[in-house]
């Protein structure tokens, strides 16, 4: 079996409106891939479509992770089979504390009729908070509710540490993070990079690349990858911005 999550020509739309026009691309287990592009070139798109975002069409292309087409499964199967998606936009659910949505998130990927052990899953969650530098008081807060955006994108990061995904989707994590606290989640990232796991790291910056350094960096513009290159790419965009890159398609 293919340990790797493998899209092809991925067209998606939203409201009619055709978002992803043929995206290729392909995260082995192991890497970190970081996706750029300007704003509205997709980038969320691409990420709610593979977490299965009722809002998306897909109209076209395919997305096998691990051999498996994930077009074939709901949502929640999705992330049962190893996905996560950190939102760019973390939502709030009001009446649920942190500690019960991650028991239960956990609990849900066990067999029937096997509990999760309380005392090991808050060892556990406290150890993982410890290292995100987060306050113990958010295992009884209501998830995101009322959290800084700083707060909530480490929340995100605490929800993938817990679930330990196979693939992981992070949509513009270093956006409301300051400098210390984009250093903690880098670092809870860097952390969890092991070969039995992939990561898409999709930043508008270049900045959360210093910290998170990927094996390879796309540039998604317009629905699609417009180019792929090496970590420099990073620093090429950084310095040059992507006009470079798109008045280059423009004159093709
Ligand atoms: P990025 O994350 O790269 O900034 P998005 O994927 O959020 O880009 O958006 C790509 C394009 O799709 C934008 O033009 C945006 O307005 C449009 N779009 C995204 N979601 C919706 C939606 N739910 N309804 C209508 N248009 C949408
Ligand atoms: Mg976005």
């Amino acid at each position: 079996m293919s340990q790797t999550l493998n899209i092809q020509n991925l067209h998606a739309s939203v409201d009619g409106n055709e978002i992803l026009k043929g995206l290729d691309l392909e995260v082995p287990k192991g890497e970190v891939h970081a996706i750029m592009g300007p704003n509205g070139s997709g980038k969320s798109t691409l990420s709610k479509v593979l977490a299965g975002h009722e809002d998306y069409e897909v109209t076209d292309g395919q997305v096998m992770m691990d051999g498996i087409d994930l077009m074939d499964l709901e949502i929640d199967e999705r992330s049962r089979e190893g996905l996560f998606l950190a939102f760019q936009y973390p939502h709030e659910i009001p009446g649920v504390s942190n500690a019960n949505f991650l028991r239960a998130a956990l609990q849900a990927r066990l067999p029937k009729g096997e509990e999760i052990d309380a005392v090991g899953f808050y060892k556990e969650m406290y150890a993982k908070m410890d290292a995100l530098s987060m306050d113990r008081k958010f295992t009884g807060r209501a998830v995101n509710d009322g959290f800084s955006g700083g707060e909530k994108k480490r929340n995100e990061i605490l929800q993938m540490m817990m679930l330990e995904p196979s693939y992981a989707i992070l949509d513009e994590t270093d956006s409301g993070l300051d400098i210390d606290a984009l250093k903690i989640v880098a670092e809870g990232v860097n952390r969890m990079r092991c070969p039995e796991r992939g990561f898409l790291v999709i930043t508008h910056y270049q900045r959360l690349l210093d910290y998170i350094v990927p094996d390879v960096v796309h540039v998604l513009f317009d629905g699609k990858i417009i180019k792929t290159g090496g970590k420099e790419l990073a620093h090429e965009l950084e310095e040059k911005g992507y006009d470079w890159l798109t008045n280059e398609l423009v004159a093709v």
